[in-house]
């Protein structure tokens, strides 16, 4: 098991952590939820869960009826598994924080806002630091999208905005450059402000650049604030799937070339994977001598049983690289048995040389 007797070193001492996942683990927060889940399973089977229950990796929020039903559930959660120790947290003046929000009761509404904790040295990048400028933007950007979304009154923003100003003032940032990105930020849209219409009409378009996506959002942006409609792009991507799907038989295709395709045998369900530059009828000549021939003659007795209607273009390729890129990936999902053992193995190593390349450029 990875999460029991871990060993680790410390100070030039050896050290067995008897259970839990070392500090730092990758593994940590995944087998954190996992067990937090686990124990929600239990809970929710045995109908103890409270109406009101958020978590997040192991920070709950739960509104209880009282304080009694609070402490009850405690207990409740501290008998679930021997090594797992729950604390509570009540609220204090009709508020409480919950990371980084700090939630008010006003009246029988419930208002968020930024929450700092009373530790936070306000110490974040300084503007004389060796970094690049678009960073230091992204931050002064990252934090007042952060006010913009945790608040949720206009007065909420207002105050935080004044507090990253002065914050951003002592790290050496010119007032005029927090000042630009904070006015920048779209006051309309604070929670208080917003248009009381709920309608969110999302237009789902392709995918194509970063560029595109900018000028689509920020002219949806505008349509939104015309119509009093928020309209909002949903960006499709490709899949391979789509690319892998098998398409509609089109007229003719003998007469294309660079495909791939694919050969079916009317009389039994062997198949075929190939790719050609040439022009496909040219191909399909050929293949009286190939792997398809023989198994037409061999298994059918009758090498004149090759017709162009047993052929189907699986891929019109550009280059030769697609149409042998595409000629591995059809042999490795649909695996047509006249091929050859060596042409299955090429196809392994040729995708795992395609998973290192793009690997290798991601890193
Ligand atoms: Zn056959």
């Amino acid at each position: 098991m990875a999460s029991t007797d871990q060993l680790f070193q410390f100070d030039g001492q050896l050290y067995e952590q008897c259970e839990g996942v070392a500090m730092g683990s990758l593994l940590g927060p995944l087998l954190a939820n996992v067990f937090m889940c686990h124990l929600e399973e239990r809970l929710s089977d045995d109908v103890l869960i409270p109406s009101y229950y958020k978590r997040y990796v192991d920070d709950t929020l739960a509104i209880m009826p009282g304080l009694d039903a609070a402490e009850s559930f405690l207990n409740v959660l501290n008998g679930l598994h021997p090594s797992i120790h729950f604390t509570m947290e009540l609220s204090n003046n009709d508020s409480i924080p919950f990371i980084g929000t700090l939630i008010t009761k006003n009246g029988n509404k419930l208002e968020t806002q930024v929450y700092r904790k009373s530790t936070n040295t306000g110490l974040l990048l300084h503007f004389q630091s060796h970094t690049d400028l678009r960073y230091k933007k992204c931050l002064i950007k990252t934090m007042v999208h952060r006010a913009k979304e945790l608040s949720s009154t206009h007065q909420a923003f207002v105050d935080e905005c004044r507090h990253l100003k002065s914050m951003f003032h002592r790290l050496g940032y010119p007032s005029s450059l927090v000042n630009c990105i904070i006015d920048k930020c779209d006051y309309s849209s604070t929670p208080d402000t917003k248009t009381k219409s709920d309608e969110t009409l999302r237009v789902s378009i392709p995918f194509k650049d970063q560029v595109s996506a900018n000028i689509a959002k920020r002219q949806m942006r505008d349509l939104s604030s015309k119509i009093g409609i928020d309209v909002q792009p949903v960006y499709t991507s490709k899949k391979i799937e789509q690319d892998l799907k098998l398409k509609e038989i089109k007229p003719c295709i003998v007469s294309q070339h660079s495909v791939v395709y694919c050969f079916k045998c009317d009389l039994c369900d062997s198949n075929y994977v190939g790719y050609t530059t040439r022009h496909l009828f040219q191909r399909i000549a050929d293949h009286r001598y190939s792997a398809i021939g023989r198994h037409l003659r061999d298994a059918h007795g009758n090498i004149d049983l090759l017709n162009e209607s047993q052929f189907r273009m699986l891929k019109k390729c550009g280059t030769k690289w697609d149409c042998l890129v595409y000629e591995m990936l059809y042999i490795r999902t649909t695996r047509p048995n006249l091929n050859t053992q060596s042409d299955s193995i090429r196809a392994k190593l040729f995708i795992l040389i395609v998973k290192c390349f793009t690997k290798s450029l991601l890193i």
